[in-house]
């Protein structure tokens, strides 16, 4: 199968990702993942990646299709891939087209993980960092600390990344809605979005993906 993940910040994409490509024996492509190997293997993509990372700009989309095509390419996605992070808006999306055509394959599915606004908001506003161990992560909500600002685990005092600040969550749903969100019209004309809920339990997820995935009602 080859699928493609999408869904805003704090739908829990990559945690899904990894259990769903586990379920199905397919590799999971993260561009992430693929910026860092390329980046530490020091591919002609990789340096030139950098360079504009270094400079503080965006790496164009052919940098990041090349990056895309050369993993695609090896032996573990024969039988298929899940892309999460890529295509991130429509010529990265018309380029992965172009890209599987010419290798006569085309996409299965493209699985949009649905969350309301509010709640990711919720969902990453919320979050607690522990100053002395950054694994050590409490939800104010979802997992609070027995006391307020203190780690369970460490005694470590807990803070809100700059990330997470509600201020940034609600600029970078803009940037999904104005950049990334199109791509679900783009494949809707090609009848391969298949939408689910992203509420819940990681598991209880997992398993709608996969039912919704198979064709069964979710
Ligand atoms: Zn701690």
């Amino acid at each position: 199968m080859r699928i493609v993940l999408v869904g805003p910040p704090g739908a829990g994409k990559g945690t899904q990702a990894a259990f769903l490509a586990k379920n199905l024996s397919i590799p999971h492509i993260s561009t992430g993942d693929l910026f860092r190997a390329n980046i530490s293997r020091q591919t002609e993509l990789g340096k030139l990646a950098k360079s504009y990372m270094d400079a503080g700009n965006l790496v164009p989309d052919e940098v990041t299709i090349g990056m895309a095509k050369d993993r695609m390419e090896q032996p573990d996605a024969e039988n298929g891939f899940l892309l999460d992070g890529f295509p991130r808006n429509v010529s990265q999306a018309e380029a992965l087209d172009e890209m599987l055509k010419s290798e006569g394959m085309k996409l299965d599915a493209v699985l949009d993980l649905e969350v309301p606004e509010d709640e990711v908001v919720k969902r990453i506003a919320g979050r607690r960092i522990c100053r002395k161990d950054s694994s050590h992560v409490f939800h104010v909500t979802y997992s609070p600390p027995k006391a307020d600002g203190v780690c369970d685990a460490c005694g470590g005092e807990l803070y809100q990344r700059e990330d997470d600040s509600e201020d940034t969550v609600r600029k970078r749903l803009e940037v999904y809605h104005t950049q990334t969100e199109p791509i679900i019209d783009y494949y809707k004309a090609q009848g391969l979005v298949v939408t689910i809920s992203a509420l819940g339990k990681v598991d209880e997820v997992t398993k709608r993906a996969m039912s919704a995935l198979s064709g069964e009602d979710a």
